[in-house]
């Protein structure tokens, strides 16, 4: 059986003990993942420092952009491998794997190794009291040690989103990718070795969240900062963590987003781009639309699109080109997500499609699916409208003025991504700027400018990561001023 290990200080290391990963489309083991102790988080901190003095922090900012070319190039020869883990851990088809995940973890690199190049920062000329001028300047010296804490749902893309920016601000990173899908951290680390990443800059640890890796992480008195993407209520947990140590933290945390679409919009292209929006990745992306809400006039041949999108889906194999829908990330995750079914009946909920385990009659009944479900009728006070469900299910709701639909949008608790469809430009600006949320899309949704700042407000996260806010976040400014 395949054995997935922690690295630490340049070398792979067994655990204390093995626990198993599982592929969701079968649910038959396919690694053993060695889980790392507190002494060992220890062992990578503390390698994780020593490589942060020894050289890494060290760096001149065109050396370290060399070294992270070489990784988003090894990236890219290992690109089968990375996608054929990829796709076996989270059991997303491979057409999306070979898409977005992998090529993204290589884009990754190169545009922060890119944009350390030219983040100038200001300089000021000041009077003194005595009328002398002064110059003030400011540099970025690296955090230190970084410690990275990953979901499963778009495993190597969102880890390699904060390795990336934290190396290329000359930071060390110890990271605890999520046990459900720990292969592309440990695969990132033989990338690393062929791009000859000296020894302790990257150190992976394997291992659960509360009185495991995570939290002996967050806790650690030597790691610097915490960048987290994971559910609200862990990022609550993280946080009390790193409060005794009064450690920065970045947060990109759960969502509840909300679709506007206008009776005005381009029919065919919105039903495609919400289709997309509310299944894609099994509706495990934490920007899927999980509330739609449809202008009267044409909220029932909308919705009748939507229902023909969702049963035209090709529910296979994740190794299978044609599969656009996979199941869901874990049997616990399917009991999650089936409640909220039975919760959204409870509630009078008017069920469009899905609502069921799909039936095969081969291995994936072992798997984790579920249909990909649309559900319409219920109070906007319902559970299944607040809460963050995480699946492939969306609330379709109508609403007759503007404003109603951005009140009802605005309503939540939650903030990170909406999305708004119409063909009046003008109004397309009025509703996302209004909108509650880190991004909005108007007219698409996941179009991702690496440059541009992304995270949420409210339950939905802390802080701005992308572009030059990542380099903000990674790095600490220290203002020089002299006396002329
Ligand atoms: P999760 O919070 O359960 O786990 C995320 C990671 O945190 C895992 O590695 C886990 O082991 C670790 N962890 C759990 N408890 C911990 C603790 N007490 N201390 C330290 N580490 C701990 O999230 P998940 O189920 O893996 O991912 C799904 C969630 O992630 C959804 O809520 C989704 O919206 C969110 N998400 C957000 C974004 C974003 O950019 N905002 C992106 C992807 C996913």
């Amino acid at each position: 059986m395949k054995q997935i290990l922690n690295y630490i200080d340049g070398c792979f290391a067994p655990g204390i003990r093995q626990f198993a990963d599982v592929n969701p489309a079968d649910g038959t083991v396919i690694a053993h993942v060695a889980e790392a102790d507190a002494r060992q988080v220890d062992e990578a901190v503390q390698a994780a420092r020593r490589a942060l003095a020894a050289e890494w922090g060290h760096l001149s900012v065109r050396e370290r952009a060399q070294r992270l070319y070489k990784v988003a190039d090894a990236i890219e020869r290992r690109f089968d491998c990375l996608v054929q883990a990829e796709v076996a851990d989270t059991g997303k088809p491979i057409s999306l794997a070979s898409k977005l995940d992998v090529p993204r973890a290589a884009a990754n690199f190169r545009v922060f190794a890119d944009l350390i190049k030219v983040s100038g920062l200001e300089a000021f000329q000041t009077q003194t009291p005595d009328g002398v001028n002064a110059l003030n300047y400011a540099i970025r010296k690296p955090l230190g040690v970084v410690g990275v804490i990953t979901p499963w749902n778009l495993p190597l893309l969102l880890l390699t989103w904060k390795v990336a920016s934290a190396l290329a601000c000359g930071n060390t990173a110890v990271v605890k990718p999520s046990e459900e899908t720990p292969a592309t951290a440990t695969l990132l680390a033989e990338v690393m070795q062929e791009a000859e990443i000296p020894k302790g800059v990257y150190n992976v640890v394997h291992g659960f969240g509360p009185d495991s890796a995570g939290e002996f992480l967050t806790r650690h008195p030597d790691v610097n900062a915490i960048t987290f993407t994971g559910e609200s209520k862990t990022g609550a947990a993280i946080m009390k963590a790193a409060a005794s140590n009064v450690k920065p933290v970045s947060f990109e945390l759960g969502g509840k987003n909300a679709a506007i679409v206008f009776a005005d919009c381009d029919f065919e292209q919105t039903a495609n781009g919400l289709s997309e929006a509310v299944f894609l990745n099994t509706g495990q992306v934490c920007l899927c639309a999980e509330r739609v809400y449809v202008e009267r006039k044409i909220f029932d041949r909308f919705l009748e699109a939507l229902k023909k999108k969702a049963e035209s889906l090709n529910l296979g194999w994740p190794t299978d080109a044609t599969t656009d829908f996979g199941p869901l990330i874990s049997a616990q995750h399917r009991e999650k997500v089936l409640s909220y079914f039975q919760l959204a009946k409870e509630e009078g909920a008017t069920l469009v499609a899905g609502g069921e385990i799909p039936e095969f009659g081969d291995a994936r009944d072992n798997g984790f699916y579920v249909q990909p479900t649309i559900y319409t009728g219920l109070l906007e006070s319902a559970r299944c409208v607040k809460e963050e469900i995480f699946g492939p299910v969306c609330h379709v709701a109508p609403f007759d003025w503007e404003e109603e639909a951005v009140a009802m949008a605005n309503e939540t608790k939650y903030g990170l991504a909406a999305s708004v469809w119409t063909n009046d430009l003008k109004r397309g600006h009025r509703v996302a700027q209004q909108m509650s949320a880190g991004i909005t899309w108007v007219n698409c949704w996941f179009l991702r400018d690496l440059r541009t700042p992304f995270g949420g407000v409210g339950l939905s996260g802390i802080g701005r990561e992308g572009g030059v806010h990542s380099l903000n976040f990674y790095s600490e400014l220290n203002n020089i001023c002299i006396r002329l």
